[in-house]
């Protein structure tokens, strides 16, 4: 596989060019101020009534109404709430496009799916980094990058992707490394990756954990720390090493029973309706479910979230976690 470094990606590409960064949040800070930093012309498009329109002034950026933005822009990097984007892509973007602008996404979803399809003179890209925006910022200040990956929806000057690459320059990607892909790639596995795995996977193995231990008599306390507090332990260590990486670090005990246990937890069942989960979001089950879900003003995920807010791991969590002084309360 091809990583793509600074010396295969040219900041020049984009010295005439202005960038409109539509959103100013997790990733839209980041991605605004870095490139402002490399020295690429950035304005910053938000809502009219937007809060944040302060933040940015104070950043030293221009910021403008989405629409004026755009219009003022020759690449547009729509970094809105993927949920939100096809009303406002419809609304203050797409009548302020002009042909030869460009339009860029940070999460393939609107592209992917359809929800947005751009006029084919219009050329579309992808830079998405691998983390989130506070550290894509961090660790720009200090001179690295976070790796992106980079993919390309349609070229029509036949130019997109030095244009892509140097954003990902821009915001510090290719300091670290950057990967080509594709808007379906990166969308599908993305949503697999948070579904199956990392938020839904991780969360639902937690709680089952400490639901186990604490129906067998054991006090709520002692199995949220065995079950939550102490993953954030084995995923630095996974983090840093890979699995070995954390078998070489706990006790020879923990890496034996771990082992043998481990495959009776996650088994060739679990594994098949992890592959049922994958071809319901290949085959835009998932994708229409969640477009529908938010048109009809989100009635299942608000109950599921208070369905989630009454767990017993959260109640004695959010007691045992005022005792840690150094956990930041936000
Ligand atoms: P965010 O929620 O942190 O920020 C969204 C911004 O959009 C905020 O400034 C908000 O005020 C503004 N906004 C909300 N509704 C708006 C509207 N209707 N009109 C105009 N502005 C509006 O979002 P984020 O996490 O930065 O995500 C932005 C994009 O980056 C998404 O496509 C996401 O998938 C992608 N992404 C996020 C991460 C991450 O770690 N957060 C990582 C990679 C890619
Ligand atoms: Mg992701």
């Amino acid at each position: 596989m091809k990583l793509f470094y600074d010396n295969d990606a040219d900041l020049n590409v984009l010295k005439d060019k202005t960038v409109a960064v539509l959103g100013y949040g997790s990733q839209g800070h980041a991605h605004a101020l870095n490139l402002h930093e490399s020295g690429v012309s950035v304005i910053v498009g938000l809502r009219s009534d937007s809060s944040t329109r302060d933040k940015v002034k104070k950043d030293g950026l221009n910021v403008y109404d989405t629409a004026d933005a755009v219009s003022k822009a020759d690449i547009v990097m729509v970094l809105l709430p993927d949920e939100k984007q096809k009303d406002v892509y419809e609304k203050d973007i797409l009548p302020n496009l002009q042909p030869g602008n460009i339009l860029a996404f940070a999460h393939g979803f609107n592209i992917h799916f359809n929800q947005i399809a751009p006029p084919r003179e219009i050329g579309v890209f992808m830079v998405a980094p691998k983390g989130p925006g506070h550290l894509v910022r961090r660790v720009y200040t200090q001179g690295a990058g976070v790796p992106c990956l980079f993919a390309i929806h349609q070229d029509p000057d036949g130019n997109l992707r030095d244009v892509a690459l140097a954003y990902a320059k821009g915001v510090g990607g290719t300091r670290a490394g950057v990967i080509e892909t594709t808007f379906e790639e990166e969308t599908e596995s993305d949503l697999f990756g948070e579904q199956a795995v990392l938020c839904g996977g991780a969360t639902e193995l937690v709680n089952t954990g400490f639901e186990v231990l604490v129906n067998a008599g054991y006090k709520p306390e002692i199995a949220y720390f065995e079950c939550l507090h102490e993953l954030k332990l084995i995923v630095d260590l996974m983090y840093e090493g890979g699995i070995a990486g954390m078998y070489h670090s706990v006790s020879d005990t923990a890496e034996y029973g771990g082992m043998t246990s481990g495959p009776k937890v996650i088994n060739a069942d679990t594994r098949k309706r992890m592959e049922e989960i994958l071809e319901n979001i290949q085959n835009g089950s998932f994708a229409r479910e969640w477009i529908l879900e938010n048109k009809a003003g989100r009635a299942s995920h608000e109950a599921l979230r208070r369905k989630h807010s009454r767990l017993p791991i959260e109640k004695i969590g959010g007691e045992l976690r005022n005792m840690m002084s150094w956990i930041k309360k936000d």
